[in-house]
């Protein structure tokens, strides 16, 4: 994942565009590991800054994830733009250009970590899994259900009897 910027670095250009497409079925970092389900595609431009460099673009993937309320497997598309500095000076929020490389690695998972979605879901009105057998409730309902009701129907209908 590296981004050759020789020609901003020698100041050659002031500008270049780039679009890489990762055929990577990983991003890892220490503990954060996520499964893509497509290619990492990454377009943007590289504009000099002074002595550093502006990176501007967005990010599309798929990422490979679970159903928040069924557990099913969901492939969640993933789009994210970006506008980063690198330099060759260490700061806050500053990325490294090394050599005349920039290694867009931690870029893309500092990004991606940061609008990875807090709920997920198969779709808008899945059903979940029933509480008490787990069953998937979008595949059929279980029998669970009526028999936590009734019961309390029943008292429901003997307490109206009664008033
Ligand atoms: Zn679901
Ligand atoms: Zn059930």
């Amino acid at each position: 994942m590296i981004l050759n910027v020789t020609d901003l670095i020698k100041k050659k250009t002031n500008e270049m565009s780039f679009d890489l497409e990762l055929d990577i079925s990983k991003l890892q970092r220490d503990d954060f590991v996520v499964e893509l389900a497509d290619k990492l595609k990454i377009k943007g431009t590289a504009i000099l800054d002074g002595e550093d460099i502006l990176l501007k673009g967005t990010i599309k993937t798929k990422i490979k994830s679970f159903c928040s309320r069924c557990l099913a497997p969901v492939d969640y598309p993933l789009t994210i733009d970006f506008e980063e500095k690198y330099s060759k000076k260490q700061g806050e929020d500053i990325y490294m250009i090394t050599e005349d490389r920039i290694n867009l690695e931690d870029m893309i998972i500092d990004n991606i970590i940061l609008s990875y979605p807090a709920k997920i879901l198969c779709s808008d009105d899945c059903k979940g899994l029933c509480p008490v057998c787990g069953k998937n409730l979008n595949e059929g309902q279980c029998e669970c259900l009526k028999d936590v009701i009734d019961p309390r129907l029943e008292a429901l209908k003997q307490f109206f009897k009664g008033d």
